[in-house]
């Protein structure tokens, strides 16, 4: 597996034409948006050079790294040579059926489809495609260079070979690759939202304030971040989305999302992303105030 097209070049695809790139793979990264193209280089250009500040990687690594990615708006010439097609487009499921049908009919024959969806079924999205053999969820984790988990998830269709081959691409990343299978949330987020979501739930009972909340489960279950504040950097429009998807997919009321986080949503508290969640956030700076709105 040599030639890389990641579609896509917001958070997650630059991340993940970064570390295919910097393991010299050549990486076509392809996005509707010229500006998203030109945003995604300098993030990468940024992440190289603080690894080389930190001695982790040199200047040749840098520039090596850099010179393997090309950028395209056009599809057809991105996937047209590919092994492997990355999918990291917004979370839309119109949208990603469309870019499936399209990479499906210009891809080559023996090219692996994956998809990097946070909570959208696999074996829906293979369904687009005359290869549904061929097409897996490689859920890699967001800051994608830092984080060493990826979730492979196999559709109803999904083959040995297609499994294996993306087992070893991502372990060849220095990654650690785990297999599950397709069902809502998969495994990271049908057992992350949930406990997010219990969050909210908590605080909007009354039971603890924001920072009491995540003091509890960061001191006392060792989680580097609290819930709400970890929901914060993840989108709370995101969390939502994958709150809708597990009690559509699994038919529980346990799945329900807070009321507190629907009106959060809809009054466009997003958090990091809109500058206020859970949290006010100073732009450019990582000093979190806590709001006093819900205590
Ligand atoms: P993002 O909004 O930062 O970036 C999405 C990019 O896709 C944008 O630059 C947009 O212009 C581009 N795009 C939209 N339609 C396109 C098309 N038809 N062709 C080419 N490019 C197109 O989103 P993101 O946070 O990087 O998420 C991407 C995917 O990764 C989603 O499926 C999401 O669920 C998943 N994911 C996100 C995270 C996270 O923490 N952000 C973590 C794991 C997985």
């Amino acid at each position: 597996m040599n030639h890389i097209t990641v579609i896509g070049a917001g958070t997650m695809g630059n991340g993940i034409a970064h570390v295919f790139a910097q393991k010299n793979h050549p990486v076509v990264l392809i996005d509707r948006s010229e500006d998203a193209l030109n945003i995604a280089l300098s993030t990468i250009d940024k992440n190289l050079a603080r690894l080389v500040a930190k001695d982790r990687i040199t200047e040749e690594v840098k520039s090596n790294t850099l010179a393997n990615i090309t950028t395209t708006t056009d599809l057809v010439s991105a996937v047209s040579n590919a092994d492997i097609v990355v999918e990291a487009a917004t979370e839309n499921v119109d949208l990603k059926l469309k870019i499936f049908e399209d990479i499906d009919k210009h891809a080559p024959a023996n090219c692996i489809l994956a998809t990097n969806t946070s909570s959208i079924s696999i074996t829906k999205i293979a369904a687009a495609t005359s290869r549904p053999e061929k097409v897996i969820g490689m859920h890699f984790m967001n800051p994608v260079p830092i984080m060493k988990l990826v979730e492979i998830i196999r559709g109803y269709r999904t083959d040995d070979s297609t499994c294996k081959a993306v087992m070893e691409a991502s372990s060849a990343l220095g990654k650690v690759p785990v297999e599950v299978n397709d069902y809502p949330g998969f495994v990271a987020n049908r057992i992350l939202m949930p406990m997010i979501n219990e969050a909210i739930i908590t605080l909007n009972e009354g039971v603890a304030g924001v920072e009491e909340i995540d003091t509890v489960m960061k001191l006392g279950m060792a989680h580097p971040m609290g819930p709400l504040q970890l929901a914060d950097f993840i989108g709370l429009d995101v969390c939502l989305k994958i709150m809708e998807v597990l009690q559509d997919g699994l038919g529980s009321s346990k799945y329900a999302p807070c009321p507190l986080l629907v009106n959060m949503v809809t009054a466009g508290r997003l958090g990091v992303k809109s500058g206020e969640g859970f949290y006010l956030h100073t732009r450019g700076s990582k000093e979190l105030l806590v709001s006093s709105f819900f205590k």
